[in-house]
């Protein structure tokens, strides 16, 4: 069978932490999109780490790690990252790669460095690394293919292509240096090398391991308001954050995805620019930010400072209904503990009409929070395992916002730990 493990909000959910720990009772774990762009924090017996690439399932030696043909492959960063846990003694895992997956290229992450710098003020906010570039190769059909680096003679007429068009934009739009395909071919000879020994059939493999009956994870990056279609578009990512697409970026059919686990974190936060309508400034921003996550709301993969905000319904709601969301995941929920009274936005209010229904960018850009005050329970919950334990106050709050969502919330993760987490039926 398979689970999917995805984001209801902006992404940083803590879905690391959850895959992680689902990946315990599982055999394979797959990444269907994304790249490097973004990153899980998990916390564990070997320490803590931060992964941009790798399935978060590595750090098991029962389960193999599979990066899907929807997800931008940065070749040298998987290897950094293979290297950076195995450094740490974490056994070597077992990693299968997708010839179907196409290559993030060096021009890749130049081209998106220099548009961020033509933008400048007008800019998305990229994380510079190669993500919108990449995927618009792909979708203009002039990507390379892994399985096109075993092909000597494709490569070769295919570089001199390359560059010809991409030299084009470096001499008259950005002014910058030219590729040369003599260079190019190289980089791509080296990159072979690297990833020869983990190319597969995955959709194959994948194929064979569900008639065996095994149990596979789908792990997604970032969360539903990042989808380039359901999404807060322009300001999303550049593949599908949707469960559904775990379907087409692991390559299995659609009607195998079983249970759909939603994280949703118990405030907000969000990087890069774009509408966020229970956003809090100053100090109120600061303190939560400080006490986020674990130790501090910063990007894993930037290191920029997050931005806050309260809980959202209205984008939670619609967050987990685009995800066909079977259980949710509710974390990070020991952080709110500081605080006297929670406020929760339960509606937006577009020119003086209040809707609970997730509109389309340009309302959103009008919306106004609705908010609603919760008592809050003033203590620490970590450590707390069963749900009948937890504070009444933080129970109403998980109930209001059940509510609210209309999802179930079967899971509440209360530290960053593996076993920081309180099943609820
Ligand atoms: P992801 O991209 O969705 O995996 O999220 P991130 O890894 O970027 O952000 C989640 C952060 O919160 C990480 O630092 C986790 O270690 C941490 N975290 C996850 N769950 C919890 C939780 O329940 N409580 C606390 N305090 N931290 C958590």
């Amino acid at each position: 069978m398979v689970k999917a493990v995805v984001g209801a909000n902006w992404g940083d959910e803590g879905k690391g932490k959850i895959t992680d720990m689902l990946a315990k009772d599982a055999d394979i774990i797959v990444r269907f999109q994304g790249g490097a762009n973004a990153g899980h924090t998990i916390v564990n017996n070997y320490g803590k780490f931060a992964l941009h690439t790798l399935p978060s399932g590595v750090f098991y030696d029962h389960t193999t790690s599979i990066i899907g043909n929807g997800v931008a492959l940065n070749i040298p960063i998987l290897f950094e990252e293979i290297k950076s846990i195995t450094d740490k003694n974490v056994p070597m895992p077992k990693i299968l790669v997708s010839n179907r997956a196409q290559i993030v290229m060096p021009y890749h992450i130049l081209f998106d460095q220099y548009e961020e710098e033509r933008l400048g003020k007008a800019s998305f906010g990229s994380t510079k690394s190669g993500i919108a570039p990449f995927y618009s190769d792909k979708y203009a059909k002039i990507g390379y293919q892994v399985s096109e680096l075993f092909d000597e003679e494709l490569l070769k007429e295919k570089v001199v292509r390359t560059c010809e068009t991409k030299n084009v934009l470096l001499e008259h739009l950005y002014h910058k240096p030219l590729l040369d395909p003599d260079e190019l071919l190289e980089t791509l000879h080296s990159y072979r090398d690297m990833v020869a020994p983990y190319v597969c059939d995955v959709s194959l493999y994948l194929w064979n391991a569900l008639k065996e009956g095994k149990t596979i994870l789908l792990e997604g990056q970032l969360g539903t308001l990042k989808d380039p279609d359901h999404g807060i578009y322009p300001m999303v990512t550049s593949s599908s954050t949707l469960a559904a697409y775990g379907a087409i970026g692991a390559g299995i059919p659609a009607q195998s995805i079983e249970q759909v686990v939603t994280v949703c974190k118990a405030y907000s936060s969000a990087v890069g620019a774009g509408a966020f309508v229970s956003e809090i400034f100053g100090e109120e921003a600061d303190e939560l930010r400080r006490r986020g996550g674990d130790g501090g709301e910063f990007g894993a993969t930037t290191g920029r400072p997050r931005r806050m905000g309260w809980f959202d319904c209205v984008a939670s709601k619609y967050g987990c209904r685009m995800q066909g969301t079977t259980d949710v995941a509710f974390t990070v929920l020991d952080v709110l503990g500081y605080l006297d009274e929670i406020p929760v936005c339960v509606g937006y209010d577009i020119d003086g009409e209040v809707t609970t229904e997730f509109p389309v960018t340009s309302r959103l850009e009008k919306a106004k929070p609705v908010l609603k005050t919760l008592p809050g329970w003033k203590c620490d919950i970590r450590g707390i395992k069963k749900y009948e334990d937890l504070p009444e106050n933080c129970r109403n709050y998980i109930e209001f916002v059940e509510k609210e969502i209309g999802f179930p919330i079967t899971m509440i993760s209360n530290g960053p730990g593996r076993d920081d987490i309180i099943y609820r039926s």
